[in-house]
């Protein structure tokens, strides 16, 4: 430790897709966290590790193209390299990619950050034939530049020799950037004003300020205008006049005109500089090459359709025994507890609340785990950029945008997401009506908590084929959402649609560490939800299961029939039916069973008695305790706790359910409202609560009506 100067704090930015995770994972290790950006829902990744004694903390910035105000990812990731002030500012570029990512490189120039440029995936690049000039780039660009391959590790000792290098002489690094004639003459005018007021003297570089205010970023003049009105009001003059101006002559905004010297001024280094040699004359990449196959109109669908049964047959396939495995485990630790405790309300609520509620919950994991491993394969590979980019086309047709993908696949478009990021990963699409349309149809997608819901009807009532029926659930899911979607369009939401440009990353063989650690951190959450939130709705709702108990004279009237029926013969058969009539009466008399039983003239329309009610009442909390609800609803009636049959069982032989009732459920499961937490989302982002309380009301009710469609016609043809 004598050696140890004080911790190094370092920055990983970069645009997406660059390597970032992949260097910070092998930098860290396991000793990384999690958590969010403050206010936003942004991922922030932190770590500290040793190198040759010297404490570095490691900060994974999220990726973004550039640092404009647009995108909240920009707006993160320049607030914390100003408000945090790292000590090095590692760039991750991506040398198959240079044009791109160098743009964002001028940008940490302009913003004038320490930075150390890692020219990452040298590896991809030279097999495509280009080969970069480190020390020519380094020149030219008056940064470190070190070449790396983050995925094998290699690169990274020097690395990290060159951040120390740069943290004990940190030298000022500045751009050299011209922005053509007009744009230099106005900066020159607004650096000595912005200097000589000192605005924002403190966090910015002078003519940083002084080119935000020319791009006219709302954040800058914002903050400028609340330091000093006068002063602000004449910069802003002078960049309207600017502004006119170039319209006049170029027909062109500042901003177009800046980011166009930017790409000149990275064009020019990697061409006059010969920064990079291209060695091979064929530009058709393996990644075109397979694209023109992958997303072609015909083929591309059928792939995507194939791809999705395989990741479902992958997922039920191979957790079966897994799933078996942990049913075991809670049936035993069920029976212990059955053993341990002695009768009476704790006993009750520690398997009927806890174990039965959680654990419901729990079973899950494996199929999550397996589902999200797949999921994990998909996007590293690259693949599920693809499918948005084919999706887009479909989605204009629908009156959405292409950007409405992710937050439909982040919700559950594939299965196992959360509509709560997918409504606000909508944030990213501009126009507020393709945004609000996004917004109402994500919680149609199959999230993580209908899945299980999903994956239990599916088993009980149509256990050949899972794979095909989950396949059609999500197909199903789909339409649905992009009906409604077009519904809303051409009637609340009417309006012209915005047009959207996706690149497609190359693709890449994912690593077996990046998956695992993807797979672990979706799997972590959905176990420590079901640890948090889930537990305390499970022992609320146990708790209306129970209370108020039978009143005492029926409990007598109950002991009664036991005195008269112990001396028969067969008195343990008879003793365990009174048991069981006792335990379902004590779940009518109590305020969950008065619920279900007050609900059940409207939802017997579509099939639904008064137990599954309150589990469908259950779900308007969380989705998850659907299954759990489910599961104590059908064990309090059940009066032998021991013989604990799996709840897939019990629903099969239950006279109430039937093929066509289950089927009934499933979508108003798959289409009623979105849960508290996503109601509230919506209402945040909306800015009002009219459209969330819409978004419960209308998927409520459209729920119903499905429900009650299927389940009367299928009566009437008698599938029943
Ligand atoms: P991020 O978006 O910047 O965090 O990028 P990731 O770290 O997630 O990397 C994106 C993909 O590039 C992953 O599939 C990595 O395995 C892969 N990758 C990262 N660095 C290298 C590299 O040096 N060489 C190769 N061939 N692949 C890499
Ligand atoms: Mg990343």
């Amino acid at each position: 430790m004598s050696k140890t100067v004080q911790t190094i704090h370092i920055a990983l930015a970069g645009n997406p897709n660059a390597g970032k995770t992949t260097l910070f994972n092998s930098l860290t290790g396991a000793r990384q966290h999690v958590g969010n950006y403050p206010g936003v829902t942004v991922e922030k990744k932190e770590g500290v590790f040793f190198h040759e004694e010297q404490e570095i903390k490691v900060v994974d910035l999220p990726g973004t193209y550039s640092l404009t105000a647009y995108s909240v990812e920009e707006l993160v990731a320049r607030d914390y390299l100003v408000n945090e002030q790292p000590d090095v500012v590692v760039n991750i570029v991506d040398a198959s990619n240079l044009e791109r990512n160098l743009y964002l490189s001028c940008q940490f120039l302009e913003l004038g950050v320490p930075l150390v440029i890692a020219l990452n995936m040298i590896d991809v690049a030279e097999k495509r034939g280009i080969l970069v000039d480190t020390k020519k780039l380094s020149e030219l660009t008056g940064v470190p530049v070190v070449p790396l391959i983050a995925r094998s590790g290699k690169g990274i000792p020097e690395l990290l020799q060159t951040v120390q290098k740069v943290c004990q002489t940190a030298p000022p690094c500045q751009t050299l950037i011209r922005y053509g004639a007009d744009i230099d003459e106005a900066l020159r005018e607004l650096v000595p004003m912005i200097e000589q007021h000192k605005l924002l003297g403190n966090t910015y570089p002078a003519s940083w300020t002084a080119l935000k205010i020319l791009e006219n970023d709302e954040q800058i003049v914002a903050k400028v205008m609340l330091e000093d009105m006068t002063v602000g009001q004449q910069l802003i003059d002078r960049s309207a006049a600017l502004a006119r101006h170039l319209q006049d002559t170029l027909d062109a905004y500042p901003e177009t005109v800046i980011a166009d010297h930017r790409y000149g001024f990275v064009r020019s280094i990697l061409r006059q500089g010969e920064v990079t040699q291209i060695t091979e004359q064929d530009r058709l990449y393996a990644s075109d090459q397979i694209d023109k196959v992958v997303t072609n109109r015909v083929v591309g669908p059928l792939l995507m359709a194939a791809v999705l049964l395989g990741l479902y047959s992958f997922t039920f396939n191979w957790s079966g025994i897994f799933v078996d495995w942990l049913g075991l485990f809670f049936e035993l630790l069920g029976n212990v507890t059955e053993f341990l405790l002695p009768d009476g309300p704790i006993k009750s609520m520690i398997i009927s609340g806890v174990i039965d509620g959680v654990g419901g919950v729990l079973g899950f994991v494996p199929i999550i785990m397996f589902m999200f491993f797949g999921i994990a394969v998909l996007e590293d590979s690259g693949y599920l950029a693809r499918v948005a980019f084919m999706m887009d086309r479909i989605f204009h047709f629908f009156g959405l945008h292409g950007s409405s993908v992710m937050p439909f696949i982040i919700s559950g478009g594939i299965a196992g997401g959360c509509a709560v990021p997918g409504v606000l990963a909508a944030r990213t699409l501009r126009s507020p009506k393709e945004r609000m349309a996004t917004l109402l149809t994500v919680p149609f997608m199959n999230c993580g908590a209908k899945f299980p819901v999903l994956t239990l009807i599916i088993a009980a009532f149509f256990p050949n084929h899972q794979a095909m029926y989950m396949f059609l659930a999500t197909l199903v899911a789909w339409l649905v959402a992009l009906l409604t979607a077009k519904f809303l369009r051409m009637t609340l939401l009417k309006g012209e649609s915005t047009p959207f440009v996706m690149e497609l990353p190359p693709y890449r063989l994912p690593t077996l560490k990046g998956l695992f650690i993807h797979t672990w951190e979706r799997t972590w959450q959905y176990i420590k939800k079901a640890g948090t939130v889930i537990l305390g709705i499970s022992i609320l709702l146990w708790a209306m299961m129970t209370y108020p108990g039978l009143p005492s004279e029926k409990v007598a009237a109950f002991e009664t029939m036991r005195q008269q029926v112990i001396a028969s013969a067969d008195a343990p058969s008879k003793l365990l039916r009174i048991d069981q009539l006792e335990a379902k009466a004590g779940l009518r008399h109590s305020i969950a069973g008065r619920i279900g039983i007050a609900l059940e003239p409207i939802s017997r329309f579509a099939g639904f008695d008064w137990r599954t009610n309150i589990a469908l009442v259950g779900g308007f909390a969380a989705k998850e305790v659907i299954v759990s609800t489910l599961g104590t609803a059908y064990s309090l009636g059940e009066a032998d706790q021991e013989k604990t049959t799996s709840l897939k069982d019990r629903l099969s032989q239950d006279k109430h359910w039937n093929p066509i009732a289950a089927l009934a459920f499933l979508f108003f499961i798959m289409f009623y409202s979105p849960c508290l937490v996503t109601v509230v989302a919506i209402a945040k982002e909306a800015g009002s609560w009219k459209w969330a309380f819409f978004s419960m009301g209308f998927n409520t009710i459209f729920a119903f009506t499905m429900a009650v469609g299927i389940f009367q016609l299928g009566n009437l043809l008698g599938i029943g």
